[in-house]
């Protein structure tokens, strides 16, 4: 880990309505007392953000973020959030470009560039999950697909903009599966993002920049991983759903 601050993201995908993401924040605080040398951050389905966000009121340390945005700002985009509604009901973080967004529903390169865009642009902090599939880390194209998605994403963005971000590494064939990647592989990939945005920006920002690993993380692998340099924090799908294991995860580094 580089950073002061290790980032600790919760994506619960299509998980958690109201109901559940109330009761959720009840246990999580009882085992998650507020630290301020790390970042907590969750990812709701949208539709249950407000609960959390009314829920975990008296505890302003627990960030939220949504998980997907289309990029314009408001219209007849049906069934759509935006980045300022985002913000309205509360995010300061928007997920853009997660694998499950490019591999089910579609969304290119150009789309997640448009997203990342819109979220940046909302003065939100866009956090752009970028990965290859098996195929490609076994065609040894790792490095061409990371490099290309980053590029893709960062593409419209100023400098400025830049450094306000997250970016997500997390190989697809890692993430839901139970598979990890070793935590010396991750920390290689992690390691390539951080020299490609130090071509765009100079090196005491690329510093600052929080680059997580997502993919399987629970409890027993969370410490290894956030051993390794160049990884800062953990994006987390499965093991976030569980108050126990996510305030244990919390509680690493
Ligand atoms: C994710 O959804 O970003 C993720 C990494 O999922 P999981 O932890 O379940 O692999």
């Amino acid at each position: 880990m580089s950073l002061e601050k290790p980032f600790f993201g919760g994506n619960w995908k299509m998980n958690h309505g109201p109901t559940a993401a109330r009761r959720f924040v009840g246990e999580f605080v009882e085992r998650y007392p507020a630290r301020d040398d790390r970042t907590v951050a969750f990812f709701p389905p949208s539709i249950s953000v407000t609960e959390f966000r009314d829920a975990a009121a008296e505890r302003p340390d627990l960030e939220l973020g949504v998980q997907d945005v289309y990029w314009e700002e408001a219209g007849a985009f049906t069934g759509s959030i935006s980045a300022p509604l985002a913000k309205d009901a509360g995010a300061r973080y928007a997920l853009a470009g997660h694998s499950e967004r490019r591999h089910v529903f579609g969304d290119s390169d150009e789309d997640v560039a448009r997203k990342v865009e819109s979220i940046a642009a909302a003065e939100l902090i866009p956090v752009l999950c970028v990965g290859e599939r098996l195929e490609e880390r076994d065609r040894g194209d790792v490095e061409a697909v990371v490099s290309r998605q980053l590029e893709a994403g960062l593409g419209r963005l100023s400098s400025e903009q830049i450094v306000n971000m997250v970016i997500a590494y997390e190989p697809v064939w890692a993430i839901g599966t139970g598979r990890t990647a070793s935590a010396e592989d991750a920390n290689e990939v992690h390691a390539l993002i951080r020299g490609l945005l130090g071509e765009r920006l100079d090196r005491v920002s690329v510093r600052g920049i929080p680059i997580i690993y997502g993919g399987s993380v629970k409890p027993a692998n969370v410490d290894e991983l956030l051993a390794e340099a160049e990884i800062d924090g953990v994006l987390v799908g499965g093991a976030s759903l569980d108050p126990v294991d996510f305030a244990r995860i919390c509680q690493a580094a």
